[in-house]
């Protein structure tokens, strides 16, 4: 008895419906996570979070270790008490941003050693200690700690990557251990490399996992690479267990990776944008400092039921923003989130009356009639 779970209730096509069941509350599938990487997600109240629809959200290792500490984080409670989140909490290993974001980084077969970005104090990231720092947080879904090569790599780069991550997956597996009612997820690598991918789905599986992750995607490799590549590594993994597609994405890229298979999904996009102005809507992409919206009565989305819709003019987002106050980035921030729990809460709906292919069709249909704007 584990206490972690996962059933599928409906498949229609490729694309699954499901409920991760965890102590700490349900996960319906496919879903979205909005992304709380240093125990907050911007701009929102965990209340407001969870108001849009989100089950479960994500914590960055990297970014928490550092500051505020996850020794610090653990007397206080843990993170769910920290942060006042009692739902479920996934984090990451720190694998990708101690490659993307850390300085004076020396990776050995052991793992790396680097500096902060935030006060250049050196600290050292394994698997074994990765396991313990998501461990100290409280996380309920754990990441194998894996290592991520920056695009463009080499076909040989990709497999060394790989290979590693795939070593440095047992070492994780054997730290993580066993702990009732918390879950391990391992990580595919291979970049856009189709026998790198099915090597390492190959390697994941022989370890065993309580869920499987496809990383190294979303990393620059554009949205028709991403989607041939979903088109056979879902295939590659067992059908039981969840799928997560890291980092991913836009409004498309989220439905395009739903009807191939993918259950769980994170991204910075929908908070990001929302604190540079950015609206992201069923008709397309709304940029509210755009002049055109200084006299526009209209909310930015009519059927929306948020509080940016419900109860703000786009001629009001368009002030605040433009005046640099901090309600801009809260109410787009509030909409993005909701819009995206929205496609999430009809696909999951679609899926379960065996109508994906239309809803795909009219979502296509709606933003190609609807008012795109340029980023
Ligand atoms: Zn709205």
């Amino acid at each position: 008895m584990s206490g972690f779970s996962f059933t599928l209730s409906a498949t229609d096509g490729r694309a699954r419906s499901g409920v991760i069941r965890t102590p700490r509350g349900e996960i319906r599938t496919p879903a979205f996570m909005p992304v709380g990487t240093a125990g907050t997600v911007k701009a929102m109240l965990p209340e407001s979070v969870r108001a849009t629809g989100a089950d479960i959200l994500l914590g960055n290792t990297y970014h928490l270790m550092l500051r505020p500490g996850a020794e610090r984080i653990a007397r206080l409670g843990g993170l769910h008490r920290f942060m006042n989140w009692s739902r479920p909490i996934l984090t990451d290993s720190g694998g990708f941003q101690v490659m993307s974001l850390s300085e004076l980084r020396k990776l050995t077969e052991e793992g790396v050693t680097f500096s902060s970005h935030v006060d250049g104090s050196r600290h050292f990231l394994s698997p074994e200690t990765s396991m313990e720092i998501q461990r100290l947080l409280g996380s309920d879904i754990v990441m194998a700690f894996d290592e991520c090569p920056a695009l463009p790599a080499t076909h040989e780069r990709q497999a060394e990557a790989m290979r590693l991550s795939m070593r440095w997956a047992q070492r994780s597996r054997d730290a993580f251990g066993d702990r009732p009612g918390h879950a391990l997820f391992g990580i595919m690598q291979g970049g856009v490399e189709r026998d790198l991918r099915e090597e390492s789905a190959a390697a994941l599986r022989r370890i065993g996992f309580d869920g499987y992750a496809i990383g190294g995607l979303a990393v620059g490799e554009g949205q028709e690479a991403m989607l041939s590549v979903l088109d056979y590594a879902t295939h590659l993994l067992p059908a039981e267990q969840p799928r997560y597609l890291m980092g991913v994405g836009k409004p498309d890229d989220i439905v395009g990776a739903v009807q191939r298979g993918v259950d769980m999904m994170d991204c910075v996009l929908p908070s990001r944008s929302g604190r540079t102005g950015q609206a992201w809507t069923r008709r397309g992409q709304i940029n509210i400092k755009n002049a055109r919206h200084a006299d526009d009565p209209r909310p930015l989305d009519e059927t929306c039921t948020c509080p940016a819709c419900t109860g703000y003019s786009r001629a009001y987002l368009h002030h605040v923003f433009r005046a640099g106050e901090m309600i801009s980035g809260m109410l787009l921030t509030w909409h993005n989130l909701h819009y995206y729990q929205q496609i999430m809460q009809q696909m999951r709906e679609a899926i379960a009356a065996g109508t994906l292919e239309d809803w795909v069709a009219g979502f296509h249909a709606e933003r190609a009639g609807g008012d795109i704007e340029p980023l």
